[in-house]
């Protein structure tokens, strides 16, 4: 099947597992492609736009490389495994720079992981330094492999909630968007104002305190939003580090107090112990569903682009945006 790219790629994104960390349940079936098949690098890769990026790596210490490379973007093309016994012989792979210098890939076996919706998202794929021979049967176990990946995304994807920080997940609250936005829970009358925010500078507490660090902090942010919000109010974990609130029946005024609340709750956050604490903040974007929106596409940029002002601006403030209006974004007091 020839596939839309476009539309791989959106289901990709939807599947939220791009530059998140390294887990145990992947990296035991890369573990365990390596003892089966008796080789030295094992890979589940994930074919993004212009790269190819692995949520588990065993045997190689780059966790990406551009798309033009990989062999994946070669197994992607179809539903069956692709073998290439001597990548050094291979038209598609011998100029390889992977092939002709290090890592020195001569044989590639790579099953897709492919979506309900048949869209093929990327591979299982094991690699060795010397020539190889595929059986059926091993083609096999590495299809049941990928599928095994394949399980575990899914389960994830359909969840309601967020499986980390106990926050609706990216799906559960796009459903619940395009609900509002449709009207059947909704009097005209009614005011909902969504609030967009982004942990700042996120990656480098990660970098610095570890990922096991970097959860915490994002599960003691939903504690702290939870701690502000009424119980009608909904927080959903839309990225790794992105958040998204709704708040029902709440003017515009209310919006940008709430949102500052919610700002200085996160900035007075402590983690760390007494010799290496360290501070967190976020920026937010606040916005109101407006009927005229005609779904929530619009409310939803919005709000994120108010975001990303409130991140060009210095971080750590809550940036407004109200309908049609660009010039009332405006910071408040940080
Ligand atoms: P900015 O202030 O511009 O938002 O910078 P940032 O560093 O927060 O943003 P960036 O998008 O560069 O980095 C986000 C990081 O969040 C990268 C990714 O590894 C990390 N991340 C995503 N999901 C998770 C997760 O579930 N746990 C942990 N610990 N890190 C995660
Ligand atoms: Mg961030
Ligand atoms: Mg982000």
């Amino acid at each position: 099947m020839q596939q839309n790219e476009q539309d791989r790629l959106r289901i990709l994104r939807d599947y939220q597992v791009l530059d998140t960390p390294f887990e145990l349940c992947f990296d035991r079936i890369t573990e365990l492609a390596r003892t089966v098949f008796e080789a030295p690098i094992a890979l589940v890769s994930l074919v993004d736009e212009d790269r190819q990026w692995f949520k588990s790596c065993l045997g190689l210490t780059v966790r990406e490389t551009p798309r033009e490379l990989a062999f994946c973007d070669h197994t992607i093309r179809a539903d069956e495994v692709l073998v290439i016994s001597d990548a050094r012989s291979d038209l598609r792979t011998r100029a390889n720079p992977l092939v002709t210098d290090d890592p020195r890939i001569v044989f590639y076996a790579g099953a897709p992981l492919i979506t309900p919706e048949k869209y093929r998202l990327g591979s299982v794929c094991i690699i060795d330094r010397k020539p190889r021979y595929f059986t059926d049967k091993e083609k096999k176990i590495l299809k049941q492999l990928s599928g095994l990946v394949m399980d575990e995304l899914n389960l994830r994807r359909k969840a309601d909630i967020d499986w980390l920080t106990g926050a609706a997940s990216r799906g559960s609250f796009q459903s619940l968007l395009s609900h509002l936005a449709l009207g059947k829970d909704r009097p005209t009358s009614s005011q909902t104002a969504v609030i967009a925010f982004d942990i700042d500078h996120f990656k480098q507490i990660n970098d610095r305190y570890g990922h096991a660090k970097g959860d915490e902090v994002l599960v003691a942010v939903v504690a702290a939003c939870r701690s502000v919000l009424r119980e009608c109010d909904v927080v959903a974990r839309t990225g790794g580090e992105e958040f998204t609130v709704l708040l029902p029946e709440t003017s515009r005024g209310t919006a940008e107090m709430i949102a500052d609340r919610l700002r200085r709750r996160i900035a007075d956050l402590t983690f760390g112990n007494s010799d290496q604490s360290f501070p967190v903040t976020a920026s937010f974007g606040v916005t109101m569903m407006d009927h005229d929106d005609g779904g929530v596409v619009r409310t939803i940029e919005r709000a994120d682009k108010a975001l990303y002002r409130a991140k060009s601006q210095g971080r750590n403030q809550v940036v407004c945006y109200w309908r049609n209006d660009m010039q009332a974004l405006a910071p408040s007091a940080a």
